[in-house]
């Protein structure tokens, strides 16, 4: 029988692991999504969209469906799915890999500021200026809902869940942004400071690049730490080498 890989996915590297494996003959791929997106874009192989009810739920899914291998391609900040991913593989005695695409690093003329969480990016706020640019996606945006003097503008791909802060203009765009279409967007906007996750990635790293060309703080979120014992593989290539290896072990 064909080995059956499920990856939870979600992001970019997520669809092009698929799109690689769907290329090779004789594996099962699933693609998993929380269903959180209202128009994901077609994917190579199988897809199933919504939670599997905790790791139990996921341990469950991964006996019934006779998975032989999980890639956890989630993004780096999706903690829960991440931890329930490494429990349930546990549990069930599947091999577990972890695809992360590295963080960013600051160069010469970055004025970062990290921070560990959307509250500690908050609380920082006030003391660097008073226009905004909230790039942290649509959800947790009620840790920056009282602060009132603030003027947001907020990126993100769907609407944001509120509550929001109350001065907010809403821009909906999906990446990847050039630096110059970001420099322009900081200009236009006159913002003072600029809020991220550390995402990595080339798609959304512009966004830094102009920052620092504008001699602009960065408010950068920590990435939250992986569940223990988990180690991850930061490219595709390197991923469906060590899933060979896996796979070979596994017949
Ligand atoms: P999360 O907080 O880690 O997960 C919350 C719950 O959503 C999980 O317990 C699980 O429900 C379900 N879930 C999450 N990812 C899933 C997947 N790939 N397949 C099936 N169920 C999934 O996740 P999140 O931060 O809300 O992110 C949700 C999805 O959006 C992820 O797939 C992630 O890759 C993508 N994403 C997240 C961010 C971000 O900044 N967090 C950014 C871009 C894309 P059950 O417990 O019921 O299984």
């Amino acid at each position: 029988m064909s080995p059956h890989v499920l990856i939870l996915g979600g992001t970019t590297e997520a669809r092009r692991l698929a799109a690689a494996l769907a290329a090779r003959p004789g594996i099962r791929i699933t693609t998993s999504l929380a269903g959180r997106v209202s128009r994901p874009g077609a994917l190579d192989g199988e897809v199933r969209v919504g939670g599997f009810g905790g790791p139990e739920g996921l341990a469950a899914w991964l006996r019934e469906e006779g998975v032989d291998a999980v890639v956890d391609a989630t993004h780096p900040f999706a903690a829960t799915i991440t931890a329930n991913a490494a429990a349930a593989t546990a549990a069930a005695r599947v091999p577990l890999l972890v695809l992360r695409r590295p963080g960013w690093q600051p160069g010469p003329g970055d004025r970062w500021h990290p921070v560990p969480s959307l509250e500690a990016a908050a609380a920082a706020l006030p003391a660097l200026g008073p226009r905004v640019f909230l790039t942290t996606g649509r959800l947790g945006l009620a840790a920056f809902a009282g602060l009132t003097e603030l003027r947001f503008l907020v990126r993100s791909v769907e609407p944001p869940e509120p509550p929001l802060p109350p001065h907010t203009h809403v821009l909906l765009a999906r990446g990847p942004f050039t630096v110059a279409d970001e420099t322009a967007l900081l200009r236009e906007h006159r913002v003072d400071v600029l809020v991220t996750k550390d995402s990595g990635g080339a798609a959304t790293s512009a966004k830094l690049t102009a920052a620092r060309d504008l001699g602009l703080p960065v408010v950068v979120v920590r990435r939250p730490p992986l569940p223990e014992g988990v180690t991850a593989l930061p490219d595709v290539p390197v991923l469906l080498a060590r899933l060979d290896e896996v796979l070979a072990r596994a017949r």
